[in-house]
């Protein structure tokens, strides 16, 4: 059987690739030097996969920004604001100004905007189209790696994004046309792609089409249809691998099947019922070959070879072996480079370690996995197969990973636990009783600049160079500065600044049981941007409060209410590498829970306002919609169970950024928050249309201006985005506040921006006096 890697990091294991492009942009390196550090990369990844006996490895799956960010300048997509740069600069300079914007030499042209790449957390660039918009081979990026590979002695599989999963990835930038109307004008130039590929020697091609994953439209299948059939008829020596993954082809598969494609690649991972689907079509042609992703490629877990070499079984009976390949899921991009860098036992137990498998150690699961079902089984594999099964029977037993109160208190959650005391209406006049505020009461979302000292502090304190005893007292200093500006500036609500905090994750992963951390364990999340995920491996439980010193201590400081500050259960689902051993819905319930005690004992401690951030509910939502439902039925349920253990005085506020509202407006109102704050000022007040249309019944802080520019907003801007919510919105539901917390920014234009937030608040509470 054949192995088949659908692609590799490209940052480097440590993250060289992100070390040589932020120098680059500081003008500290060359371009040539920077393309050195890329061909080195690229030649690590391409001989670790040709050493360990991998037959189909990627080209062109490296990427200096992103890969759709490629496949725009292959096929010459290159939006009019650029048409300078294009002029004057290199290609590379183009391409990262696309993708970073370019401010020099007297020319301020934005970048292009970026978006997730479907349920990952990893972006891209998305392409901008024009009506009747022409397309040319521009750049020649996947020949040129197709050739240094294979200068390098390795013959490999080039990745390229299929023309229709492209253009459904962009964007109309004008009326009157769908992006598909462009396929005829841009499947010549794919085609002249292929064919340079071809006659430099390719003779697989990978063509990833991922849009299989989600409801297509008829027009959207007829032009997959169309472009393969053509692409068969133009080479009928080609070998196309139709490359699917993160979901079943569900509806399309039927469209699928009929592709004159020489294999097909299943995510079994993901969608495990697609084997059974497809050979047991009418119209599976069983000269097909099937790449079977079955080493996931999204997430660290090893692979169970038991479970894996019966589905490899099942296949043979249907196929003869060399029509079976072994595969990752998906990409290995979503996963960091070797686990063998990974030294620190204290952060990462030896018995959590057994279980984790990254890009280098899952290429070799694959090699052994073919070899496992070889007819002469090596002695090695044998060796490897037992070990992978005691390391899988450890995984399961592990006192680590087995917290059985806390199993037996996620199994006796009832309805009653996710409720509040009482409705919102009659909470809402409790709370305005209680906390005496005024109408547009104002407040922050939470974190104050994380400036260059705070981060030398805490640097100083991680590496043991200043004492716990002197980090505190540097944290205190910081958080009462911060309350007495919020109190000079006269806010309302205030909050301790999250000066603590590294991440808002990763904070409370380092507080809670059940998470580990790697050292090295980076993963691309856009551009040179890393993240470093916890590994969620088990129970999760909370044995002391997490945040409360902080907050007790800023409340402490001001007879103000002080607001409590915590991450939401799906935010830290979402942004961690989580257990595949039970439902995420469970280990969601188990995080709520957790964050259920530190509510009750923010409580306790004399906060009367709780934050619950819960930024990345949005994200979590499945590719196909008909699994939104139960999806949003157990995210809110963990919500709520976080939040209902305070009494009816106790306000609940929750934080998202940057979501589309519409079609979870129902959901996000059965979170039931007191308060949501929310952005909206980039789309000058537009996002509110979804609560406004649904008769949101809770209070709204629609955020009034844009923390990601250091831009000061000026009160009349504020002003004007508040005057047209008070027209949307009933004025007691009326919070003003920034649309996201304010750790990227400064101090300087924190302090300016907030001051005109406040006078703009004044002066909405001067003129609702005047009318009633
Ligand atoms: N409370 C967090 C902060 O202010 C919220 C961050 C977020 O929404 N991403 O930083
Ligand atoms: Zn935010």
């Amino acid at each position: 059987m054949k192995t088949n890697v659908l692609g590799y990091p490209r940052i480097g294991a440590d993250r060289a690739l992100k070390k040589a492009s932020e120098k680059y942009w500081k003008g500290l390196i060359t371009q040539t030097e920077l393309e050195a550090a890329g061909r080195a990369i690229k030649k690590l990844n391409w001989q670790l996969q040709n050493n360990a006996g991998i037959d189909f490895i990627p080209s062109n799956d490296f990427s200096f920004y992103d890969q759709i960010l490629d496949a725009s300048l292959a096929y010459g997509c290159i939006p009019s604001r650029y048409k300078q740069i294009l002029k004057d600069k290199s290609q590379l300079d183009l391409y990262f100004a696309m993708a970073r914007g370019f401010q020099e030499e007297g020319e301020d042209v934005t970048a292009m905007e970026m978006t997730k790449w479907f349920d990952t957390n990893y972006h891209y660039i998305v392409p901008e189209f024009t009506k009747n918009q022409s397309f040319e081979l521009l750049s020649t990026k996947a020949i040129d790696e197709y050739q240094e590979a294979l200068d390098l002695g390795i013959q490999t599989k080039p990745v390229l994004i299929s023309p229709v999963t492209y253009l459904l990835l962009g964007k109309e930038k004008e009326a009157g046309f769908h992006r598909l109307d462009l396929l005829d004008n841009l499947l010549p130039v794919f085609f002249d792609l292929v064919d340079k590929l071809v006659k430099s020697g390719a003779t697989y091609i990978q063509l990833d089409e991922p849009c299989l994953a989600l409801d297509l439209s008829a027009e959207s299948k007829e032009a997959i249809t169309k472009t393969y059939t053509q692409l068969a008829a133009r080479f009928p020596k080609l070998k196309v691998i139709l490359t699917n993954y993160f979901d079943c082809f569900g509806d399309n598969l039927d469209t699928v099947l009929k592709l004159p494609v020489y294999a097909l690649h299943l995510d079994l991972v993901r969608c495990s019922e697609q084997l059974n689907d497809i050979i047991n079509s009418e119209l599976f042609n069983p000269n097909q070959t099937l790449s079977l992703g079955i080493v996931e490629g999204r997430n660290i877990w090893i692979n169970d070879f038991e479970k894996s070499i019966s589905t490899i079984e099942k296949a043979k009976n249907f196929l003869s072996p060399e029509r079976i390949w072994i595969a990752s899921s998906c990409s290995l991009l979503h996963v960091p480079c070797d686990l063998d860098l990974e030294k620190n036992t204290k952060n990462l137990p030896e018995e959590v370690k057994q279980g984790l498998a990254f890009a280098k150690q899952k290429v070799d699961e694959i090699v052994t996995l073919a070899q496992l079902s070889a007819r002469d089984i090596t002695e090695a594999a044998t060796v490897k197969f037992a070990l992978n099964t005691q390391a899988n029977r450890t995984k399961k037993t592990s006192a680590l990973i087995n917290h059985f109160p806390t199993q037996a208190r996620a199994a006796s959650v009832t309805e009653q636990d996710s409720r509040r005391v009482s409705v919102f209406k009659d909470r809402q006049h409790l709370q305005h009783k209680h906390l005496n505020l005024p109408l547009y009461p104002t407040t922050t979302i939470g974190s104050f600049p994380q400036t260059k000292e705070v981060r030398a502090w805490r640097a100083k304190f991680k590496k043991n160079e200043i004492s716990e005893a002197d980090y505190d007292e540097f944290l205190k200093t910081e958080t009462e500065k911060t309350i007495r500006f919020q109190e000079e500036t006269s806010l309302d609500v205030l909050v301790h600044g999250e000066f603590e905090r590294n991440d808002m994750v990763e904070y409370f992963g380092e507080r809670l049981e059940g998470f580990a951390f790697s050292d090295f364990g980076w993963v691309q999340s856009y551009g040179s941007r890393c993240v470093k995920p916890p590994i969620l491996f088990g129970d999760v439980y909370r044995t002391a409060p997490m945040t409360v010193k902080w907050s007790a201590y800023a409340q402490s400081l001001t007879e103000k209410p002080v607001k409590g500050m915590l991450t939401g259960p799906v935010t830290i689902l979402q942004w961690s590498f989580v257990r595949n051993d039970q439902p995420r819905a469970l280990t969601c319930k188990q995080i709520a829970l957790a964050i259920r005690d530190e509510v009750i004992d923010l409580e306790k401690a004399g906060l009367s306002i709780i934050q619950i951030d819960e930024p990345a509910i949005r994200e979590g939502l499945p590719l196909r919609k008909r699994y939104w439902e139960s999806y949003l039925n157990w995210a809110v349920e963990s919500f709520k169970i976080a939040a209902s253990g305070v009494k009816d005085s106790t306000q609940i506020h929750t934080h998202m950024c940057y979501s589309e509202f519409n079609d979870i407006i129902k959901n996000i109102a059965q979170m039931d928050a007191d308060v949501i704050t929310i952005e909206t000022s980039r789309s000058e007040m537009e996002l509110l249309d979804a609560f406004v249309n649904f008769k949101y019944p809770n209070e709204i802080g629609p955020g009034v201006y844009d923390i990601h520019s250091p831009r000061v907003p000026t009160l009349n801007e504020i002003e004007s985005l508040l005057v047209k919510a008070g027209k949307l919105l009933p004025e007691r539901n009326i919070w003003v506040n920034p649309d996201c917390g304010l750790k990227t920014r400064d101090w300087p234009e924190t302090k300016s921006a907030l001051i005109n937030l406040v006078k703009a608040a004044k002066i909405m509470r001067e003129k609702s006096a005047v009318e009633s």
